[in-house]
């Protein structure tokens, strides 16, 4: 039976696209795992829609698991996989199309890597606003399905917003396909919305229409130091008062992960005193250098005046702007320092999280068994990430701890999940960001999309 599944598979992407007996121990199922082989029926690399499309056809004949595999960066589990199940692998379906600069579109297929997606466009000046750590290796069909966030969502929204058109296949091999350029198209359900944000439950996405942005010419960014929360609110509404509309990332870090990624063994040196409860960083994106440099540069003053904050640096190069921000992006520095760590991605309402967290930590440094807890995140989007590092681990401490971050989330209105995702991982806490009646219409359209649970089977619900 298998025998004959692979034939059928050689048969739609020739013997040179396909892993087999033992050969797919050579792929991995995330870039952090490359040392565990992966475990699978055979690893596929189609190059069309269409082979994509015939691969499921047969895959839903033979009621054959699929997962799907992007740039296998996500953080939830998403691309774990078992011995009897297929893995479609996009890789080889990483074509840019055109870019459209009177549109201000690109179209791509969805192994394209995002941040090739993103050069190609600065090529044009223009802007593709998605940036995150991990952009050198995800891939843009990997990110619509996540709805990847990263560090520009406060200006230019989640991956969603910048979507306009999807390609992509269901789980008996129809193609949906709503490959248009236009911004508004209020006719009917918008279809492709169900894809955006499904982690690759409801379709495999092949091709994909994003917008594009005219590209800033200039940046100018600051770090603070805050003492009181709430003048991390205040210093917010600030900004956006006095910057009209370009400033585009507001990054909170606690003291005691600033401290942690600019003291030994990190090799990043503070550019403002380490005594601060809260650093904040800071960037608007315009047109002036020199103009936005010294608007900026004033209204820090003046929040030094007010007593928004204690402490200000503005970058004075490119050099320092790059220094200052990889204190924020390089937080894989923490995770080394972490023994047994764990993630987190939560959304809180933004006036809550201050003492929320506080409350966090302060439950979190009860348990004997955990070493450090570094808390950081997307502030002006009300989303925090913590790193928490343990002496040991095992099923009881994970509980432990996600009980601590994850049972406050329901009675305040948060969500389990900011931009991760479920995946495999957090299954289990759904209920606490959405409802009874949310999960069953969720399970509604997994069985109307996938009636045989053959694709990405087990992940979300
Ligand atoms: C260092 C680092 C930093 C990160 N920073 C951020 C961040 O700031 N913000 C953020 O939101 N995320 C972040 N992430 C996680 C982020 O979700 C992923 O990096 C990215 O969006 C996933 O893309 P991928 O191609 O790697 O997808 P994969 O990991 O391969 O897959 C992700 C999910 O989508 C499915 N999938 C993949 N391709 C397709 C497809 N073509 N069609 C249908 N389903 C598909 C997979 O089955 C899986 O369920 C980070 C990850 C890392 C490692």
């Amino acid at each position: 039976m298998n025998q004959n599944l692979i034939e059928s598979l050689i048969n739609i992407v020739g013997v040179n696209n396909i892993l087999h007996s033992g050969a797919e121990k050579n792929r991995f199922t995330h870039i952090w795992k490359t040392d565990i082989p992966l475990e699978a029926l055979a690893v596929v690399y189609p190059k069309t829609t269409e082979e994509v499309s015939e691969i499921m056809m047969l895959c839903h004949r033979n009621k054959q698991e699929v997962i799907i595999h992007g740039g296998v960066t996500n953080l939830v589990g998403g691309t774990e996989t078992q011995k009897h199940q297929l893995v479609i692998a996009l890789d080889k379906m990483n074509s840019i199309e055109e870019i459209d600069s009177q549109s201000r579109t690109i179209t791509a297929q969805a192994g394209a890597i995002l941040e090739n997606l993103i050069d190609a466009t600065k090529a044009e000046n223009l802007l593709l606003p998605m940036s995150f750590g991990a952009k050198g290796s995800a891939q843009i069909g990997g990110v619509i399905s996540t709805n990847a966030g990263g560090l520009r969502v406060f200006k230019y929204g989640m991956t969603r917003q910048m979507v306009l058109g999807v390609e992509a296949v269901l789980s008996d091999g129809t193609i949906i396909s709503s490959l248009k350029k236009i911004i508004k198209d209020n006719s009917g359900y918008d279809l492709k919305q169900l894809f955006i944000g499904s982690e690759g439950t409801l379709g495999v996405v092949t091709k994909v229409i994003l917008r594009l942005c005219e590209a800033p010419t200039s940046r100018s960014s600051a770090i603070v130091g805050i003492e009181k929360y709430e003048n991390v609110v205040n210093l917010l509404k600030f900004l956006e008062q006095n910057l009209a509309g370009t400033l585009s990332g507001f990054e909170l870090m606690w003291k005691r992960t600033f401290k942690a990624m600019t003291s030994e063994p990190s090799h990043l040196i503070a550019p403002i005193a380490q005594e601060y409860n809260y650093y904040v960083f800071i960037e608007s994106l315009g047109s002036q250098a020199e103009y936005d440099y010294k608007r900026l540069e004033n209204l820090i003053g003046q929040a030094l005046e007010a007593e928004l904050i204690e402490d200000g640096v503005m970058a004075q190069s490119e050099r320092e702007l790059n220094s200052i921000w990889q204190i924020r992006e390089d937080v894989s520095i923490l995770a080394a320092q972490a023994n047994y760590d764990q993630h987190f991605d939560i959304s809180i309402p933004i006036p809550l999280i201050g003492e929320l967290v506080d409350q966090m930590i302060f439950e979190l440094e009860k348990l004997p068994f955990v070493e450090c807890i570094f808390p950081f995140g997307h502030v002006a989007d009300g989303n925090i990430h913590f790193i928490i590092g343990k002496k040991e681990n095992n099923p009881e401490i994970i509980d432990a701890i996600n009980f601590i971050i994850y049972k406050p989330l329901k009675e305040i209105g948060g969500s389990v999940s900011a931009e991760h995702g479920i995946g495999l991982h957090k299954k289990e806490y759904l209920f606490t960001s959405r409802s009874d009646e949310e999960i069953e219409m969720m399970k509604t359209l997994k069985k109307t999309f996938d009636p045989q649970n053959i694709l990405n089977p087990r992940r979300i619900i």
